[in-house]
């Protein structure tokens, strides 16, 4: 499986840095964003390295896919948000920070005026980690 040592979510694959996990399978994890738009918002990433849209293999883009309809599921029985977007950048124009492939699970509110730069500020982490029991405690089988 392809891995950047300077990738900070293959550093959460491989268990080197901490992360509020919701889910792993062979080729998938969840875990809560640590910088929020909005409660309940997190992430779901192949294990493999893949910078983007354009290099992820279709295997690998099926599987993050299926896990991150899972875990909206969970999301959206745990915060009962008003509506939630997958969101998923390519390159900075679009908005990518971290270049490892990932699908933003974004829960969002009625007049929430969403921006897609949501300044990037550290959530509380009780609050984080509460949410995450949560929603773990909603991921159907
Ligand atoms: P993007 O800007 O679309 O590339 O999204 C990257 C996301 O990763 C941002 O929302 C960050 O808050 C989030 N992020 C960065 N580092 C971590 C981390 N160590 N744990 C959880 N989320 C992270
Ligand atoms: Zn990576």
């Amino acid at each position: 499986m392809s891995s950047d040592p300077d990738c900070i979510f293959c550093k959460i694959v491989a268990g080197e840095i901490p992360c509020f996990k919701l889910y792993e399978d062979d080729q998938t994890i969840a875990f809560m964003d640590i910088n929020p738009f909005s409660d309940g918002h997190c992430l779901a990433v192949p294990k493999a390295h893949f910078k983007d849209v354009f290099s992820i293999s279709p295997d690998a883009m099926a599987a993050t896919a299926r896990t991150a309809a899972r875990v909206a599921t969970a999301v959206d029985a745990t915060v009962q948000p008003d509506g939630l977007n997958l969101i998923q950048a390519n390159g900075p124009a679009a908005g990518q920070t971290v270049f490892h492939f990932h699908f933003h699970i974004f829960p969002r509110a009625d007049g929430d005026r969403a921006s897609l730069d949501w300044g990037h500020s550290p959530g509380n982490m009780d609050t984080i980690g509460a949410l995450a029991e949560q929603i773990k405690e909603n991921l159907a089988d």
